[in-house]
């Protein structure tokens, strides 16, 4: 069976887990978190770092920091993991969904500006795939209504965009804030981990305290304050240094990781494209000002029958490939509380897109079996 997805190890995640036990030092913001942080910083220009003990977690500090408060309005795009908008909704936020667009799985920037209401707080802009928003018109229209954005880059690490000055930044340096994940399906991995990076100086001191269960412990430990307390809201964010150490083995060999993830993107992408247009496909579509972190490779199919064809035909030659969100806004939980509301884009991903395995281990004859299997997949009932 080829699997969906299969976590890569370094093979020094380990070693690095025992220094930490051996060490003594078990709790959060040790040796392995600070030089986690170190290397995000100085590899990708982040703002202030934070581990957390996931992306869900990083978002939830997010909307803390940001002081959300019922009745604010929080914009997203419908097509995203829950935890994007769960983490509002938890400091009693209204979400108004956004459609995706027609080329693209992520937020439609032209869609936004006539959702902003004097409600209006934060617009969360998904990376989807590790594919950049068009960050030039979101952080136009944040500035233009005074708003925050914070990026879900939780797909997202070692992914670039390039704005109208030229310039190349980082996703996740971009907005106020912004959110990473190390999910063991994402392209770095702790397990379960992420992180909140912190890109406004006008909450760096006080996400440190959120992030230490509402006290100025780290302040106390580098000197600054000669007691710590409770100083505001907070909560038990940050991860032990057992998931820092692991993390650690991870970035070491982020570039040999990416390389790899590159060459199996563009395998699939090779081969599959002229398969695509005869079959009214489309492959992953990548933006000029956008860059590809290979964190996933999905077909958008010509309608569900072709999917499930697709999907089926590989399930029975051992191949597991799996589709990916439903709608947020067609959920129970949101649409028993809220008007019809109507996303063509987002349920059209919802109903055809379809992922494809995508690991390290994958070699080339699992590659060219699984391309050769899409390719044989009839579709004549269609
Ligand atoms: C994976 C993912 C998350 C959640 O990450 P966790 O680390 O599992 O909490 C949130 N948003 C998006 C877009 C994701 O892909």
């Amino acid at each position: 069976m080829i699997t969906f997805n299969k976590p890569h190890l370094t093979g020094k995640e380990t070693h690095y887990i025992y220094d930490a036990v051996k060490t003594g030092k078990l709790s959060g913001n040790g040796k392995y978190t600070k030089m986690c942080h170190d290397y995000f910083q100085n590899t990708f220009g982040f703002g202030k770092c934070l581990l957390t003990t996931s992306c869900t977690d990083a978002l939830e500090m997010a909307a803390i920091l940001l002081d959300i408060k019922e009745g604010d309005e929080v914009i997203m795009p419908s097509y995203t993991f829950v935890s994007t908008a769960n983490a509002f909704v938890l400091r009693g936020a209204k979400i108004i969904f956004c459609d995706s667009r027609k080329d693209h799985p992520g937020i439609d920037e032209e869609k936004i500006e006539q959702l902003i209401t004097s409600k209006t707080r934060v617009i969360v802009p998904v990376h989807y795939a590790g594919v950049a928003c068009d960050m030039d018109k979101i952080m136009d229209l944040a500035a233009k209504y005074d708003l925050f954005v914070v990026e879900d880059a939780a797909q997202a690490i070692d992914s670039y965009y390039t704005g109208r000055d030229g310039i190349k930044r980082a996703l996740g340096t971009i907005g106020h804030l912004a959110a990473f994940s190390f999910h063991e399906t994402k392209n770095i991995i702790s397990g379960e981990g992420g992180m909140l990076v912190v890109n406004d100086d006008r909450f760096k001191e006080r996400s440190e305290i959120i992030w230490e269960k509402g006290t100025n412990r780290s302040a106390f430990f580098r000197g600054e304050v000669d007691k710590y307390g409770w100083v505001d809201i907070g909560s038990s964010f940050l991860p032990s240094e057992i998931i820092a150490a692991f993390l650690w083995a991870q970035l070491e060999e982020l570039e040999e990781i990416q390389f790899r993830r590159i060459e199996i993107w563009n395998k699939y992408f090779n081969e599959l494209q002229s398969w695509a247009e005869i079959n009214k496909c489309h492959l992953p579509y990548i933006p000029t000002y956008g860059s590809n972190n290979a964190h996933m490779f999905y077909i958008v199919c010509k309608n569900g029958k072709q999917r499930k064809s697709l999907i089926d035909h590989l399930k029975k030659n051992n191949i597991h490939a799996v589709f990916h969100y439903l709608s947020l806004h067609k959920s129970d939980f949101y649409s028993k509380n809220c008007r019809d509301i109507i996303l063509p884009n987002s349920d059209h991903f919802s109903n055809v897109l379809v992922r494809l395995p995508f690991f390290l281990a994958l070699n080339n004859n699992d590659l060219e079996n699984i391309i050769k299997n899409i390719k044989q997949t009839k579709f004549e009932l269609i």
